[in-house]
């Protein structure tokens, strides 16, 4: 058994996330604990849930960070929005939707998949016209499907949702904090995230939001929710004003979370979504220099993470290999068909930025002059 101190490697985190941290969110890290039911660290609570319904852009009372990444976020909505037998049309053209199915499959629902291609968004007039014929209790869809970089829209598919009476849940997972997330203003019923990604935290906690339908047909549910522990009515009996003990709060990732939000509301969301645009913008022309072309077709690339095809003769590992070993560069691989296709790059909350770009762009390039 060894007791060195570890000491992590220096890194850019270049891949699907986690992404690179400011050092103002790690030095709150350092703070000293506080009980989870302190005076001060609930009113650290209620500070989080305020800036959560801007970042969110939504008036939602239940919007609160659930302990977990953000697959818990995503177990959280689907099994408290969904009983067994209940219909749901799931959004599926990437790994993501594809997790989302299985997650409502295995809570007992009847999943209805609308399908596309892998690099494809999910076609809205299919889904729409299935909300039409299925009648759904719910409508799941991936906002920004990290395993590809394609960017679905789904305004239109909510307000479809809506007008015949479903509630609409949004996989928000690699959006927030990077692209416009409007919960209010396009009707989404339920929305999850992650810190560790555009919010720039470490991973650990899921930001959630629930609109008041939404917060009605929980407290209709024929049957108890299967989680205790995701259970959103008895969390919202701990994050309102009753204060009752449901978990013991990860209080750390709170400090984190809370400077994270911090970093983005001094920034500006506008601010922030024009800096993820433009370090985007800038990422893909130095591709196309290098000979790089997307797998996401341009009018559905995500600014956040971009799927970048192999070329043929070039070997996957060996690349992100020497980008590790020799650059301190990480990005990541291809997920189910697409492994070993496809490099996934991120550029997200803090990582977005020319420092990040240059750096990865000439690395590649020395990095493929000796592999190719
Ligand atoms: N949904 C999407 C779109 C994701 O990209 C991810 C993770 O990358 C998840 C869900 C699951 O989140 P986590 O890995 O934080 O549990």
């Amino acid at each position: 058994m060894t007791t060195k101190p570890f000491h992590p490697p220096s890194r850019l985190l270049m891949g699907p996330g986690p992404s690179d941290v400011s050092p103002r969110v790690l030095q709150a890290l350092a703070s000293p604990m506080l009980g989870h039911l302190d005076p001060e660290f609930l009113r650290l609570m209620d500070a989080i849930q305020f800036q959560l319904r801007q970042v969110f852009q939504t008036e939602n009372m239940l919007t609160l960070a659930l302990p977990g990444t953000g697959s818990s976020g995503m177990e959280a909505c689907v099994v408290n929005l969904l009983e067994p037998g209940d219909k749901v049309i799931v959004g599926v053209a990437g790994y993501f939707g594809e997790r989302l199915a299985e997650v409502a499959t295995r809570a007992g629902a009847k999943v209805v998949r609308i399908e596309a291609p892998w690099g494809e968004i999910v076609p809205e007039a299919a889904v729409i016209e299935a909300i039409r014929t299925e009648s759904p209790a719910v409508v799941a869809m991936v906002h920004a499907e990290t395993s590809t970089g394609v960017w679905q829209p789904v305004d239109r598919i909510a307000l479809a949702a809506r007008a015949a009476g479903a509630l609409t849940v949004l996989d928000a997972v690699t959006s927030l904090g990077t692209i416009e997330v409007p919960v209010d203003e396009w009707g989404i019923d339920a929305a999850y995230s992650c810190s560790q990604k555009g919010l720039a935290c470490p991973p650990g906690l899921s930001p959630v939001t629930f609109s008041e339908r939404a917060v009605v047909a929980m407290a209709a549910r024929r049957t108890p929710v299967s989680s205790v522990y995701l259970d959103m009515q008895k969390l919202a009996r701990y994050w309102g004003p009753e204060r009752v003990y449901h978990h013991t709060a990860p209080c750390s990732l709170f400090y984190a979370l809370y400077e994270g939000l911090s970093i983005v509301l001094e920034e500006g969301l506008a601010a922030r979504f024009a800096r993820h645009r433009a370090h985007h913008a800038q990422l893909v022309t130095g591709l196309e220099h290098l000979g790089l072309r997307l797998l996401a077709p341009p009018a559905h690339q995500l600014p956040t993470l971009h799927a970048v095809r192999i070329p043929d003769g070039v070997d996957d590992l060996a690349v992100r290999r020497a980008l590790l070993n020799d650059h301190g560069i990480e990005i990541g691989g291809g997920l189910g068909p697409l492994k070993g296709k496809i490099w996934r790059v991120g550029l997200m909350g803090e990582g977005s930025n020319t420092n990040h770009v240059l750096l990865l762009l000439a690395a590649l390039r020395s990095v493929l002059d000796r592999l190719s």
